[in-house]
């Protein structure tokens, strides 16, 4: 049905392609920043790129947007390429912007020629304090008419290093008394003497965003430039610059930014949480990076059934954050492998048991999925199953195990509890139970109705592991609302670790292969949640991430 979906974004496509307005060829960008990973927002961004590019037969370029010195690295350049390849789409070109500084330049020149640029000394304050306010028309600067051949000269002399960093700027000439602050002369270049990771001392004036971004699109033959609706004040501007030279126009079209509730999408935040030690860097499975949320379990599928799901359009709303999990949960319910793990182990021993007998039931690894299999589960006399499982005295409707209670063991049997030992303190740490050979498999002739069923490990053949619970980094559903330190309003439970926990050893190759982000590495824990193998487990040492717990608090 990819055929029928549409959008406002697509629906403008095809009008301009009846109107006969762009060429055949589509041709979309990708442009972000190198000055930090991608987060779930920009996939928003990537999706709407690359699949309008896709359904149109054209090509989408990824084009990092470096035209600022001091921030951009070679790190974060290798990280997003890698992110959104990840997320599963392949750009036409790799581009830099940077490398377009020259000819930026030589279009900047045309402008100064034309009498539609100038060279402005007065301060940033001053400029700030000119261009008025949006009741307040803005006043002309005093060097806003010196003569073209003036403005060349300065400019030149601008690019060759002749001043300090902001005494003077290029600014565009159009309409201090624009209703559009953004057309009120906006700065095409400021003055600043800093090495640029990629051009090296080559440049000592950078161009601004408005006059660079409209360039980059128009050079490299972009039809159409998606971006969010934070620039639609800017597309006057867009087009004016394009409108007053020899170039390709591509059209610029807005969409809303995501947001989530209880989510920052905001680089600039997770830097400082990185800083104060709160988090673990930018791929800790709590934040929102792209890198962050494959390493907690999340599939490239859902995220693209999330952003499917929302919508493109222009208005803007908060998602509520269940919305995500749900994708997810929909996506590692259909494909991931069953096991079991015991995450608070409490030993249960069969006191009829043969000692020394071992026996392998099959487990299917996905009920929602026969073609997955089945995997070998060994089973034993001294087993795990989990502490809540167990209760002295239980409530009424306590199904699970108790004195005189019968359960099923998952795969296995039906046990009753017969006894159970306790420590000093009265803690349990031992449950004694008979077991019944005819419900091999975990059902029996009779019919008799048995109604709680506990997952276990053997514990002969448990493979010990770390399991790290996460949830939600912030308790504020709108925490972009809050005034202080984020610090204050982080979840203090957003990550629980627990140790000593028993996995089944068909978990034991998931631990020892590299199968963090695919796949593979996924596990729905029965009753427990979905796991992924996290970056830090080893053969000796495997860890487990909760990705997501089973329960929706979203509904469709
Ligand atoms: P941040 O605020 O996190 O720094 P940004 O917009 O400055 O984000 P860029 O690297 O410039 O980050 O973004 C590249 C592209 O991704 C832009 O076209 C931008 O509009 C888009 N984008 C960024 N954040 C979001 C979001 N939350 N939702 C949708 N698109 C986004
Ligand atoms: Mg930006
Ligand atoms: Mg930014």
């Amino acid at each position: 049905d990819a055929d029928t979906r549409t959008n406002f974004i697509w629906e403008a496509v095809d009008s301009d392609l009846a109107a006969g307005k762009v060429p055949d060829r589509i041709v979309t960008r990708f442009p972000p920043e190198p000055n930090a990973y991608l987060h779930i927002g920009h996939a928003k961004a990537i999706y709407v790129d690359f699949e309008t590019a896709r359904r149109y037969g054209g090509y989408c370029n990824l084009r990092m947007d470096d035209t600022n010195p001091l921030k951009e690295e070679q790190e974060f350049i290798d990280g997003i390429q890698e992110d959104v390849l990840w997320l599963g789409y392949q750009w036409a070109n790799l581009t830099f912007a940077s490398d377009y500084f020259e000819r930026m330049y030589e279009l900047a020149e045309e402008l100064v020629k034309k009498g539609l640029a100038y060279v402005d000394d007065l301060s940033a304050d001053e400029i700030r304090e000119y261009r008025g306010t949006l009741t307040e028309p803005g006043r002309e600067s005093p060097y806003r008419n010196r003569s073209a051949e003036e403005n060349l000269d300065l400019f030149r002399r601008m690019r060759k290093g002749e001043f300090p960093d902001g005494e003077r700027v290029l600014r565009a000439k159009i309409d201090m008394s624009s209703g559009n602050i953004n057309m009120r002369d906006p700065v095409m270049y400021r003055i600043q003497h800093a090495a640029h990771y990629r051009q090296g001392d080559a440049w000592c004036i950078y161009p601004m965003y408005d006059w660079a971004h409209g360039l980059e699109d128009s050079f490299e033959g972009i039809t159409h430039s998606l971006c969010t609706l934070e620039f639609e004040d800017h597309r006057p501007l867009y087009d004016w610059f394009l409108e007053q030279l020899p170039v390709h126009r591509p059209r610029q079209i807005e969409f809303s930014r995501l947001q989530i509730t209880n989510t920052l999408l905001s680089k600039r935040f997770y830097v400082r949480l990185m800083k104060d030690g709160l988090i673990s860097g930018w791929d800790d499975p709590r934040v929102p990076t792209i890198r962050g949320l494959r390493r907690r379990g999340y599939t490239p599928e859902a995220i693209k059934a999330f952003v499917e799901m929302i919508g493109i359009s222009k208005a803007h709303s908060i998602i509520d954050s269940g919305q995500l999990e749900y994708c997810l949960r929909e996506d590692l319910n259909r494909r991931s492998l069953r096991r079991m793990a015991v995450l608070k182990p409490l030993k249960l021993t069969i006191s009829n048991y043969p000692e020394d007998q071992v026996e392998w039931f099959d487990g299917e690894n996905n009920p929602e999925d026969p073609e997955a299999g089945s995997r070998k589960i060994p089973f034993c006399r001294d087993l795990y199953i989990e502490e809540e499982d167990f209760m002295v005295d239980p409530p009424k409707k306590f199904f699970r195990l108790a004195p005189g209670n019968e359960i099923r063991l998952k795969h296995a049997y039906y046990v009753t509890c017969t006894d159970y030992r306790t420590d000093d303190s009265g803690r349990v740490t031992e449950v004694i139970c008979t077991y019944d050979p005819e419900s091999r498999g975990g059902w029996s002739e009779d019919g008799r109705r048995v109604r709680g069923t506990s997952h276990w490990v053997s514990a002969r053949h448990a493979v010990e592991a770390e399991v790290r619970n996460y949830s939600e980094l912030f308790s504020e559903e709108r925490p972009w609302e809050h005034d202080g330190d984020f610090a204050e309003i982080m979840n203090p439970d957003s990550l629980e670790i627990v140790q000593g926990v028993k996995l089944e050893p068909a978990l034991a190759e998931a631990a020892r292969g590299e199968k963090n982000g695919s796949i593979e590495g996924i596990f729905q824990f029965l009753r427990q949640g979905y796991y992924t193998v996290d970056l830090d487990s080893t053969p000796e040492a495997p860890v487990f991430n909760r990705t997501v717990g089973l329960k929706d608090t979203w509904a469709k």
